[in-house]
């Protein structure tokens, strides 16, 4: 039994030095270390689907029960994926669901001519059939972005109990305000001092485009009109980034 357990916590040690390593990567880089690893792992997802789970069990499950993708997905499919394979996730949608929208109509039909003794049971007949019919689940590619940055938040929590995370951390960018709320979410007793420090850096983030602005309403004046534009002049696009999450918006 002993020998298991080490060779577990042996794995364990192992994978936790990889998260962490692959965390200070993500902590070197410029933007929301979450949006960026959310960005590489819906990569290897797209990857991965349109290889292997556009025609499997539980992905074809899933893109059948939500009609597909979210509209930001959609259009991700839209553009980046393979023809043939395109075409066989929507017929077999559109196979699955058409008996449903027959039942639908079936029900619509036999609660018009229901009497007044059937009319209540074939109400809740109709009430199924509409249930039935609408989207259930979720986006597959929106299901994997919420488990990385779920996965990730909570290494980066861990992780920010060394110093050497917490000294990387403060000179990153920091998180984006989804992220932000992500990670407050995540609040439990444990993560107190890491949360501390969480929003001490966003604070000083959010200072630093405070003076970006001021800076930009100064050079607005006419006084100092006439003074070199700098990077002030786009402190809204990094505000924008930063509220919305880095992926959202192109550069300007
Ligand atoms: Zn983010
Ligand atoms: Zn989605």
């Amino acid at each position: 039994m002993l020998p298991r357990r080490r060779e577990r916590e042996r794995i364990q040690a192992r994978f936790d030095e990889s998260n962490r390593m692959d965390l200070e990567r993500l902590l070197q880089q410029e933007g929301c270390p979450i949006c960026r690893v959310c960005d590489e792992h819906l990569e290897r997802g797209r990857f991965w689907f349109f290889t292997e789970a556009y025609g499997e069990g539980s992905g074809v499950r899933k893109y059948i029960d939500y009609w597909g993708f979210c509209e930001k997905h959609t259009r991700m499919v839209a553009k980046i994926g393979p023809k043939w394979q395109k075409s066989v996730i929507y017929s077999w949608i559109i196979n699955d669901k058409m008996p449903i929208i027959q039942g639908l109509l079936g029900a619509l039909e036999s609660y018009r001519k229901s009497n007044f003794v059937k009319r209540t049971v074939a109400l809740k007949a109709l009430r199924k059939a509409i249930s039935d019919a609408r989207p259930r689940g979720g986006c597959i590619f929106c299901e994997n972005i919420t488990w990385t940055a779920n996965y990730y938040i909570r290494t980066l929590l861990d992780a920010l109990t060394h110093a050497e995370i917490q000294d990387l951390y403060r000179r990153s960018s920091g998180l984006c305000m989804p992220h932000f709320f992500q990670a407050l979410e995540s609040l439990k007793e444990k993560y107190v001092p890491q949360l501390q420090e969480i929003v001490k850096v966003q604070l000083e983030r959010l200072d630093q485009l405070k003076n970006d602005f001021e800076e930009f309403f100064r050079k607005e004046d006419y006084r100092f009109s006439h003074e070199p534009k700098d990077k002030e002049q786009f402190a809204w696009i990094r505000a924008m980034k930063r509220f919305l999450g880095e992926t959202e918006l192109s550069e300007c």
